[in-house]
């Protein structure tokens, strides 16, 4: 058992309590150190006995949460009397009428609106839509609500190590989910990043390992590149009279990570790990002028790339972020980011929204973006008359843009690459419910496989049995995870079907009484034109070759054995046939002529129309089969039964539509499906049987079957369709 020292444990809670008192000291007026004793003594005594997961007194919670406020977002009294005093309404005996008695309305409020948007996004959907609408709402009232929540919630990332897994996994999602973000929009920089990180590292401790690991392993040469980048500048801006720092700050784990996600590249391959920042101490009047001074000194000694200047201190970002960004470089040929800013810039680039306030009341700052934001929070949040979800979908399009953050039916949050479908987040669910997906409901309505997630989706999955993963699938799947398992699934039910045909293939082979022997089984491929023998089986355990097929190449076979005595499918016969129809001289096959004569049909391999370069094939059943010469099973059939090949030609005056295949590829643009089908027609009369369009990532694929007359007929429509704005290519294909 572990022995507490309460002595102990008292004095350092102590310590902790004079440390803040230490920090807050430069801000605090008449009375104010009074109202912080009697905060922190009400909280420790309402929290008295309760700990913390890690074993620790509860009471360390508050008073870290208080030190954050003023440290790191640069709160005053009446936020650090809420700070200690925060959980004390959810967790203990307290009531709100308690602390307004005690420490008046103001600090009563924020300590309700606090207790109120506590639990957050602890239930279903809409629960935690409504709690987020909740949030917003106590930032139009006072923002002070929310900027506590996040000091809150920064501590508890910081000392999520003591949690169990699941709870650590939970509060991380929603702090990437929420809490990240509003910590961006409020301007609130070192803690958005501070959060991320903390994401990572419990998300994937491995990733962060691994990460910080090489930015320790690399620390010594990048501090001797940034040295020898900023001492000659150093020099430089000393001897134009400035007043500066200049720091090389590295980049954050999450952000170097993001970079390697989204450009697939290696640790190593990452150039920009850090940026050198020149923080200027200059008089307001005078800064934006020093800041341009400064970017032209140090666009003097490197070259800067053109496209990489932003200029946030002529207009600032929405959430108050102002400094002039140039990325230039260096003497050894790599690129560094610099950013030149006052000491005014730095602290609310570095604490947001409550620095920004401390300018303001010195008089300094015009109204910003950022009060613009919460003007315009405050008004959606008063006409707004949608149900929270709805709510809440409109306002996060505007906070998120990179992830897509979705639900499961009981409430679980999922984050996704934007951009992902309905498949990939089946298959971030599982595999198995990826591989049988159907469809999905998004929700509440029926939706396919390749809807496009939007965040605040509820989605449930609808699976079947009987479905499979298909190569079409791959066209739709933004997330490895799901690509990966797809051509998984592919490859090992190829896999089985060979084996299953190879099986059915020997079993047949026995029941013909054929041997199961390589020469039998590559006549078997030629004759139903497989590339190899696998494939040969693939069609087999499919069910493309049927049964009676296999049986009909036997009794070829056997005819074929046997042709000496009563050849039925020597072209000879045919020839004389023909002769004695016409009763010319010509023993030639004229398509077109001789139809209702001789029983011939135009292959489906290759679609012949007239023009083409064609012979007839003689089968066993089907009569005559006219192909092109370019068909791809032409080399095959003329080289293994010449005997069988009876020469053919067009008749000239054909009125015949005879089908063919082409393909459209192009840029798709709105309208293009139209002026295809318009030309093919309307310009030139010409009856479509098919037509089925693919369009992908702004690229057009259309296949069209088609009755053309002939060659010529076909090649003027296929000239017309090149021209058609967008199209940039037009082939004919077989079947
Ligand atoms: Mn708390």
């Amino acid at each position: 058992m572990e022995v507490i020292d309460v002595e102990l444990e008292r004095k350092e809670i102590l310590k902790r309590y004079r440390k803040l008192l230490r920090s807050a000291k430069p801000i605090l007026k008449d009375g104010d150190a009074k109202l912080i004793k009697k905060a922190f003594f009400t909280s420790m005594e309402a929290h008295k006995g309760m700990r913390r997961k890690s074993g620790e007194p509860y009471i360390y919670h508050p008073l870290a949460v208080a030190q954050i406020a003023i440290d790191e977002i640069g709160l005053g009294t009446t936020s650090i009397v809420s700070a200690l005093l925060h959980d004390v309404v959810e967790d203990t005996e307290l009531e709100v009428g308690d602390i307004e008695r005690a420490f008046g309305p103001k600090v009563a409020k924020i300590i309700d609106g606090l207790t109120k948007i506590s639990g957050v996004f602890e239930y279903g959907t809409s629960q935690q839509a409504e709690n987020f609408r909740k949030m917003l709402l106590t930032l139009s009232d006072d923002v002070r609500v929310i900027l506590i929540k996040l000091a809150d919630r920064l501590h508890n990332m910081r000392t999520l190590g003591s949690m169990a897994r699941n709870s650590q996994l939970k509060i991380a999602s929603e702090t990437i989910y929420i809490y990240a973000p509003l910590a961006h929009r409020l301007g609130l920089y070192a803690i958005k990043t501070e959060l991320e990180d903390l994401h990572l590292k419990h998300t994937e401790p491995e990733v962060y390992r691994q990460i910080a690991d090489s930015l320790r392993q690399t620390k010594a040469s990048r501090d001797k590149f940034i040295k020898d980048f900023i001492t000659p500048l150093e020099h430089e801006l000393a001897g134009h009279g400035f007043d500066f720092v200049i720091k090389g700050r590295p980049k954050s784990i999450y952000s170097i990570w993001n970079k390697m996600k989204k450009q697939k590249i290696p640790f190593d391959e990452v150039y920009d790990l850090f940026a050198v920042r020149v923080i200027l101490r200059t008089k307001l009047e005078n800064e934006k002028a020093a800041c341009w001074q400064v970017y032209s000194i140090v666009t003097d000694f490197y070259k800067p790339n053109p496209d990489r200047l932003r200029d946030w201190i002529s207009t600032p970002r929405s959430n108050g972020y102002e400094s002039l960004h140039t990325t230039v470089m260096s003497k050894t040929g790599q690129w560094v980011e610099v950013q030149i800013r006052s000491e005014r810039m730095d602290e609310i680039a570095e604490k947001g929204y409550a620095a920004h306030w401390k300018y303001k009341e010195a008089g300094h700052a015009n109204q910003s973006g950022l009060e613009v934001w919460i003007c315009k929070v405050r008004e959606m949040l008063e006409q707004d008359d949608s149900s929270a979800i709805e709510f809440v979908d409109d306002f996060r399009t505007n906070l998120f843009n990179e992830e897509v953050f979705v639900f499961t039916p009981k409430g679980d949050l999922k984050i996704l690459p934007h951009g992902s479908t309905a498949l990939d987040f089946a298959f971030d669910i599982h595999s198995e419910i990826g591989a049988h997906c159907l469809g999905a409901k998004v929700n509440q309505k029926l939706v396919p496989l390749n809807y496009i997630l939007h965040n605040g989706d509820q989605v449930e999955i609808l699976t079947s049995n009987k479905q499979k993963p298909n190569e079409d699938w791959l066209k739709f799947v933004v997330t490895s995870k799901a690509r990966t398992k797809i051509k998984e699934f592919m490859r090992e039910d190829k896999r089985r079907v060979i084996t299953e045909g190879r099986e059915m293939v020997r079993r047949r082979l026995r029941q013909l009484k054929l041997e199961n022997e390589p020469e039998i089984l590559n006549q078997l491929r030629a004759y139903f034109n497989a590339k190899t023998i696998n494939d040969f089986f693939y069609q087999v355990g499919k069910g493309y070759i049927s049964w009676n097929e296999i049986k009909k190449f036997r009794s070829e076979k056997l005819q074929k054995a046997n042709a000496k005595k009563e050849d039925f499918t020597d072209a000879k016969n045919f020839e004389k046939e023909i002769k004695k129809i016409r009763g010319v001289e010509s023993d030639m096959l004229l398509i077109g002529e001789d139809m209702d004569k001789i029983d011939y049909i135009l292959a489906k391999c290759c679609n012949p129309i007239p023009g083409d370069d064609v012979f007839g094939f003689v089968t066993v059943n089907e009569g005559i089969k006219i192909h092109r010469t370019s068909c791809p099973n032409a080399v095959e059939l003329m080289s293994n039964y010449g005997y069988r090949i009876i020469k053919a030609k067009w008749t000239s005056q054909t009125e015949l539509a005879f089908l063919a295949g082409l393909r459209i590829t192009g840029t798709d643009r709105v309208g293009l499906v139209n002026d295809v089908t318009r030309i093919i027609s309307n310009e030139l009369k010409v009856n479509m049987r098919s037509i089925t369009i693919d369009t992908n990532d702004g690229i057009f694929e259309g296949n069209i079957m088609l009755f053309v007359h002939d060659t010529t007929h076909l090649e003027t429509l296929m000239k017309k369709l090149y021209k058609v704005d967008g199209i940039v290519n037009v082939t004919r294909f077989d079947s």
